[in-house]
């Protein structure tokens, strides 16, 4: 295996406290193993400190705007101090909306609901930043040849018609590829239309400033965020949002309603329709307390090792194929802690079977809801999925290389 440039004792200790850490699984043949998580990218478990916060909000939690009594208002309090929180995490602007919804995928299909035009997307998206906006009928580029060509593609995509808005990935779920951001922004407003960001996978992995990189609109979900399930968020410009019929309609998103007629709410509550998820929001927005309170420098610097670590050892097996949208990482593309692979010979569902029932490792197999990405890289059946996160070790790394060693020399 090629040697990585940090010794692996400086990348064999955790960056933050996550929850699981200590699992163990039962093994096929018997035993057991510590769980080695591959997964981060489906969902990242919990951090130690969103835990801590979750049983101190619990006891108290109430309806929220709704009551005067102690718990509704410390529950409200609660409530929009999480979105202050969520706000300053992203760099957002003092006159953006910041609206909790369920995941990524409700808050891009609440912003395709707003979208005053046509919306320009690559083809390598997640299906959650693609079919909601083929529903409104989206021009669909195709991210061929290099990083730097399919710029180009985009940038003549949006200067041959108008369109409202160009919705991009931060990074690749598939690949862990990274887009530039700042200078898609410039190429969009260039063209006089605005950006949205899927950030889902980008947000867990790298500091992201809406002002800073002209971000008009961007999604995340809690639950890649290393908080639980149910809640996300979609922040930006206001007018669009302002300017729609609420997404749902209900109890919250309005000022007044009469037998015939109805006045809605501007603001973030015209699209949180219902009684709203409280202790998810509390729960992101800790987390958020905590991913800034971290040295991002050296989650990166760790994270980067373990990547070269993963990517160079899966490539010196013989038979596996680490695959990338465009091409060699050295060819300059940024990359997050995710590396999807294939085995000669071996279905990619049998190797993340194998993985799990025999060594106790978890990785995603399939076509990770990017299926134009995946018949465009010629995998119709998929591929293996190895994602890395704040919990992530040398060890775990060294555990899946010696596990697909095993499994090319000795077979299943
Ligand atoms: N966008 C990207 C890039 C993703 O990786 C995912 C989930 O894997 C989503 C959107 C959808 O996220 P959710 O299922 O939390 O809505």
């Amino acid at each position: 295996m090629t040697a990585v440039c940090q010794p692996v004792s400086l990348i064999n200790c955790p960056i933050a406290e996550v929850t699981g850490a200590d699992l163990q699984v039962p093994l096929i043949h018997g035993g057991t193993a510590r769980y080695a998580n591959l997964d981060y990218a489906a969902s990242a478990p919990a951090l130690a400190t969103v835990v801590e916060e979750l049983s101190r909000t619990l006891p108290f939690y109430a309806s929220v705007h709704r009551g005067a009594g102690y718990a509704s208002q410390a529950s409200t309090a609660c409530y929009e101090s999480a979105r202050r929180v969520v706000a300053g995490f992203l760099g957002a602007r003092t006159d953006d909306h910041v609206v909790f919804t369920r995941n990524t995928t409700d808050s891009l299909n609440l912003l395709a609901h707003c979208v005053p035009g046509e919306t320009v997307v690559l083809d390598v998206e997640h299906h959650a930043n693609f079919l909601p906006w083929r529903r409104g009928g989206a021009r669909v580029v195709e991210a061929a040849g290099t990083l730097a060509e399919t710029l180009e593609c985009l940038d003549r995509e949006l200067g041959r018609r108008p369109a409202a808005l160009l919705a991009v990935t931060g990074a690749s779920n598939v690949t862990g590829e990274v887009l530039p951001i700042a200078r898609l922004a410039k190429i969009a407003h260039r063209h006089g239309a605005r950006i949205l960001v899927d950030a889902a996978q980008l947000a867990p992995h790298r500091r992201i400033d809406l002002s800073e990189c002209g971000i008009d609109y961007l999604a995340l979900s809690g639950h890649k965020l290393y908080a639980p399930f149910g809640a996300g968020v979609l922040v930006g410009r206001a007018d669009w949002l302002d300017a729609a019929e609420p997404y749902l309609a209900g109890g919250g998103a309005v000022r007044s309603v009469g037998l015939h007629e109805t006045r809605w709410a501007d603001g973030p509550a015209r699209h949180e329709a219902g009684s709203p998820n409280v202790l998810g929001a509390a729960a992101l927005a800790q987390a958020c307390v905590t991913l800034a309170g971290l040295d991002r420098d050296r989650a990166h610097r760790h994270e980067q090792a373990l990547v070269r670590l993963l990517v160079t050892g899966l490539e010196d097996l013989p038979g596996v194929t680490v695959h990338r949208i465009w091409g060699d990482p050295e060819g300059g593309v940024d990359t997050v802690g995710i590396a999807t692979f294939t085995v000669a010979g071996h279905h990619p569902a049998e190797v993340a079977t194998y993985l799990s029932a025999e060594h106790g490792i978890g990785v995603r197999h399939g076509k990770f809801c990017a299926h134009p990405l995946l018949d465009r890289l010629g995998l119709p059946d998929g591929a293996v999925r190895t994602s890395l996160g704040l919990g992530s070790t040398a060890d775990d790394v060294e555990r899946l290389i010696r596990a697909i060693d095993q499994l090319l020399t000795c077979g299943p």
